[in-house]
């Protein structure tokens, strides 16, 4: 009985039509499968009687084996010809091979790759957090308190728990446990989505071994009006270096070595007095204006000078807030928008598009 299944199906399995994908598929299913034939006769091997059952399960497992060494033979055949089988015998194989579409990278990711590139080469190894923080890392640790009046200067997005509570409880604890610096003091956190990297900065504190060098890039979010100078979306570089005895001087050249790599040595650096909370002394950076190279002209506003971003010692609250004794570590901290580089660099006026995804534009840094 036995005997006779596997003679039938050793002689279906010869003369199977193997001759196209769709034949092979069938032969598959049918017969090699899990619930294939075989596969049924090697279930029915229990019923055999015992003294036969070696015998059965060999010759079983032979034609197994030439099943798929059929199958494999025909499925290289197959293969091998389909790639000059036409499809369609009305296509015109002379024309012209259409390319592949490659994609570009973003001026937004080659400017944020060189500018790591060139912090990585003096030091400044790579740092990233969440974009979606509390309030204490972006603003209370940052010397911004509750209703200070420099929280209007960077207004965001504010987030509800997802259970709809704003509240949580237990002290530096969200209600899932994490998320939360031990050292946080923060009893009813607030989420927003950050409105600078600097967060980062905070973790960086609270959390590394000193001394700190990092540069942290990344996503940040302001609720601005968009428009051809603001977004409520851009990327920003920040950089942090905490350690003993570190001086105005040391930023100064951190920040002189990057123009000069990113710009060309024929461009000049200055500082001028600014207010952030976090730092103090603070200052905005400006270089030679790329267009006039400090001649003066309408993009610079006959100035001489354009702006890159802002700068400091770190503030001793904020060392304080983390934990760092300022009276034996101080440290610089700057920030630069990548959107505000890249549009320099490139000549790109109008911000928004960076994300419009309009192939024209995007297509243009296709050899950088
Ligand atoms: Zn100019």
């Amino acid at each position: 009985m036995m005997q006779e299944s596997i003679a039938a199906l050793a002689a279906e399995i010869t003369t199977a039509d193997l001759s196209s994908t769709t034949h092979l598929d069938a032969f598959r299913i049918s017969y090699l499968g899990r619930k294939g034939r075989l596969a049924d006769l090697f279930d029915q091997l229990k019923i055999v009687p015992a003294d036969q059952k070696r015998a059965v399960g060999q010759q079983l497992n032979a034609l197994k084996q030439d099943a798929q060494a059929r199958f494999d033979a025909a499925q290289q055949a197959v293969e091998a010809t389909a790639d000059n089988t036409p499809a369609n015998p009305d296509f015109d194989y002379t024309l012209p091979p259409v390319p592949n579409a490659l994609g570009t990278r973003h001026p937004l990711m080659l400017v944020r790759e060189e500018m790591l590139r060139i912090f990585g080469r003096i030091g400044f190894a790579v740092a990233e957090g969440p974009e979606i923080e509390d309030d204490w890392h972006n603003f209370t640790a940052l010397n911004f308190p509750e209703n200070h009046p420099a929280r209007d200067m960077q207004d965001t997005f504010f987030l509800e728990a997802g259970n709809g509570k704003r509240e949580s409880g237990g002290e530096g604890k969200t209600e899932d446990g994490e998320n939360q610096s031990p050292r946080s003091p923060l009893t009813a956190p607030h989420f927003l989505l950050r409105t600078h990297t600097s967060t980062v900065q905070v973790r960086m504190m609270e959390t590394e071994p000193l001394p700190i060098r990092r540069v942290m890039p990344g996503r940040v979010f302001r609720n601005e009006a968009i428009s051809a100078r603001a977004h409520m979306m851009f990327h920003q570089v920040e950089g942090i270096f905490i350690d003993e005895g570190v001086s105005f001087a040391d930023l100064k050249q951190t920040v002189y070595y990057f123009v000069q790599e990113l710009f060309g040595a024929d461009i000049n650096i200055r500082f001028r007095p600014s207010f952030f909370p976090f730092t103090e002394p603070s200052a905005e950076i400006d270089i030679t204006c790329l267009i006039c190279k400090g001649a003066g002209c309408n993009i610079c506003k006959y100035s001489g000078w354009v702006e890159i971003g802002g700068c400091g010692m770190v503030d001793p609250a904020v060392l304080e807030n983390a934990k760092i004794d300022p009276e034996k570590y101080s440290g610089y901290a700057w920030g630069m928008g990548i959107e505000r580089i890249a549009m320099l660099k490139y000549q790109i006026k109008d911000l928004r598009l960076f994300t419009e995804n309009d192939m024209r534009f995007l297509r243009q840094f296709e050899a950088l």
